[in-house]
């Protein structure tokens, strides 16, 4: 791998900055645009200006349509090897209003950091690259790859669409590598290198015990719904959490030395995580390296949100006859996500939870693995050292979820990511921000990894 000569780096690093400007007027354009999925608006507003975008870049750009959102396919430049970002142009609900110090659509500079609804997730990210790629050509004149883009305008919903979309357009999006759309630095200021991500599987939990709400005075004698829904969901797990469905774990890969190594390598984020959001104790009063291994190498059943009966001011006496759970579960390889709500139901029959229904809303999350060892993933990880200097914090999987596992199935390449991002990002939250240093050090990783093969 040739290293990068100081005098270069320091062309880099000045590229980089002169190039801010540039970066912070695309994306004041781009996060003007509510481009909210969950409410089908603004998408192919948001799409055009992704497309104008890369043409000043450059690209040729073509629109594709898939669900309820356009995709943008974008391709420049030549190169014995040919890159793919994977990017989205939709954001989460900035809901809250109030708790918005600025107009979450309005990018505004404060304290050194940079506010907006998508700042990071992922119109930050999106411009990053492109900032990234101005610094190549600045710097070297040209790319020495073939670049692809693909941005989609359905992940925060879920990614319905793109897996079919990548399937059916894997000629199309050949590639040799693909760079995953954010990235973080760690909670001690780390850059994090991701090998892969957990699968989702989201489930709503139905319990329901009479015909409708009656006199709480019936409590004596009629199952109440809440209840029911209570004990249920205990029944699906031990005091620590720890997922107790029969074949649930069937499929969980095993570590390998590099994973172990990996793990090894990792610092204890339990310190910083108990301090920085007042949490008591951990789950199996984990810390070190069994927690930073449960984090991300064990599957998780996660409650988002339980609603029944009455939960308003004052007293009301109610029996009610329906309670709802929102579930998600996260997966690890090689679990199979079409598994689990029959097995959750098997479990529910065998414990005699026959009044508790499970809804499948979204089982398509495949948990997805790409291998540390691959050379480009090990250029991503050098190139960090250079960009932070600072060792860099490989995680063989990350612990959220994204639709990478069909890029990795259909084109077969390898899948890296990294970014701007960092811990008090505030990302899908109010006041969704990055430090402008953050940025500079992403762009400037992101041209690293771009200015030679692997
Ligand atoms: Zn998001």
């Amino acid at each position: 791998m040739p290293p990068i000569d100081p005098d270069t780096l320091k062309r880099y690093r000045e590229a980089v900055l002169a190039d801010f400007p540039r970066s912070r007027e695309q994306l004041a354009r781009l996060v003007a645009i509510p481009s909210i999925s969950a409410q089908k608006r603004a998408l192919p507003e948001a799409a055009a200006e992704v497309r104008r975008l890369l043409e000043e870049e450059g690209f040729k750009t073509e629109e594709y349509t898939a669900g309820s959102a356009p995709v943008v396919v974008a391709e420049m430049g030549e190169g014995a090897q040919t890159v793919l970002f994977y990017n989205h142009y939709d954001v989460q609900p900035p809901e809250p209003l109030d708790l918005w110090q600025s107009d979450p659509f309005v990018l505004t500079e404060r304290d050194g950091a940079m506010y907006a609804r998508g700042a990071i997730d992922d119109k930050g990210h999106l411009i990053s690259r492109l900032a990234a790629l101005r610094a190549v050509k600045a710097v070297r004149g040209k790319i020495p790859h073939r670049i692809l883009f693909v941005v989609e305008g359905e992940e925060e919903i879920g990614s319905p669409s793109i897996g079919n979309f990548v399937r059916d357009h894997a000629a199309r999006l050949k590639c040799d590598a693909c760079i995953w759309e954010f990235g973080t630095v760690d909670i001690h200021d780390r850059p994090l290198i991701y090998g892969g991500m957990k699968g989702v599987v989201c489930l709503d939990l139905v319990a329901r015990t009479v015909d409708r709400d009656l006199h709480s005075m019936y409590g004596a004698v009629v199952p109440n719904a809440a209840t029911r829904l209570s004990q249920a969901l205990t029944s699906m797990m031990d005091a620590e959490c720890t997922v107790t469905i029969e074949g649930f774990r069937d499929g969980i890969r095993a570590l390998t030395p590099e994973d172990n190594a990996a793990l090894d390598a990792l610092g204890d984020d339990s310190i910083p995580m108990r301090k920085n959001h007042n949490i008591q104790r951990m789950l199996g009063g984990l810390t070190g390296r069994e927690y930073m291994k449960r984090l991300i190498f064990e599957p998780v059943l996660n409650v988002n949100g339980i609603s029944s009966g009455y939960s308003g001011e004052g007293s009301k006496t109610v029996l009610p006859a329906e309670a709802r759970a929102k579930l998600d579960i996260r997966l690890v390889p090689d679990q199979d996500p079409a598994r689990i709500a029959p097995l959750m139901r098997a479990h529910l029959e065998k414990h005699g939870f026959h009044d508790v229904e499970v809804q499948v809303i979204e089982d398509g999350g495949t948990p997805a693995r790409t291998d540390l060892s691959n050379p480009f993933v090990r250029r991503c990880i050098e190139m960090a050292r250079v960009a932070y200097g600072k060792e860099p914090s490989v995680w063989p999987i990350v612990p959220g979820s994204g639709p990478m596992s069909s890029f990795i199935e259909y084109l077969k390449v390898p899948v890296s990511t990294f970014g701007i991002g960092w811990e008090g990002g505030r990302v899908h939250s109010p006041n969704e921000n990055f430090r402008i240093q953050d940025y500079l050090d992403g762009v400037l990783h992101g041209a690293l990894v771009m200015d030679g093969g692997w």
